[in-house]
């Protein structure tokens, strides 16, 4: 039974967990997913509505001489700053939620799965469900503390240092685990998590 008219199913876990890994892994199947990441760099490009509301906020001084928005500049803001992080997340996640839901609307049909990437999804989903956006499933990628720093730390060519700031600063991924409706293990080989999608993915057709 679902509450859409297709089968929304909402993939998150941690930074370098492998959420990318698995919906390209999902794309390639020929499922549609949507990437809530690219949407809200999408909604603050020069001209859209988080653009203006961002320079409102923020001032002229994060803006790039292309006049687009300085993002290294602002992810260190409000990596430093609780307050302006989340003063930004109030401006682009209900436009990120518009844009999410219009996409649906566009490629929900009845018996139809749609992935929805989206790291943020626990911390945002009161802000889902005040735009109406209800998710049959949420996947969480897992992997080991350990291999995800190692990952990290070779994918993003940081420090380990760098690499741990970024893993504390978000809601640990044994926490996300607990409260998903599926865990998927990364801890292994590409084929490993491969395998264990196309079982998962067997008892969803
Ligand atoms: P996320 O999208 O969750 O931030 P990625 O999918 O980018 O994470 O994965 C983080 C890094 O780990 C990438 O460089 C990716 O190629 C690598 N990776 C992911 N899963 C595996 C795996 N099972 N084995 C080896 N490397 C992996």
């Amino acid at each position: 039974m679902t509450l859409n008219n297709c089968t929304i199913i909402g993939i998150t876990g941690g930074i370098a967990s492998g959420k990318s890994t698995l919906t390209n892994m999902l794309r390639k199947k020929g499922y549609i997913v949507i990437d809530a990441d690219s949407i809200s760099r999408d909604v603050t490009k020069i001209g859209k509505p988080s653009y203006y509301e961002i320079i409102e906020h923020f001032g002229y001084e994060i803006l790039l001489e292309d006049k687009s928005i300085d993002r290294k500049l602002l992810g260190k803001l409000i990596f430093e700053n609780l307050q302006l992080r989340e003063e930004l997340n109030g401006i682009v996640h209900s436009r990120v939620f518009e844009e999410l839901q219009l996409l649906i609307n566009k490629y929900c049909n009845d018996n139809e799965i749609i992935f929805i990437d989206i790291p943020l999804l626990f911390e945002t989903i009161e802000v889902a469900k005040s735009f109406g956006l209800i998710f049959d499933e949420i996947w969480v990628v897992y992997v080991d503390n350990d291999i995800q720093l190692k990952r990290l730390m070779s994918r993003d060519d940081i420090t380990k240092e760098e690499a741990l700031l970024k893993i504390k600063s978000q809601m640990s991924l044994d926490e996300k685990a607990k409260i998903a409706n599926r865990v998927l293990y990364n801890n292994g080989k590409l084929n490993e998590l491969e395998n264990d999608l196309e079982q998962i993915l067997s008892k969803l057709r």
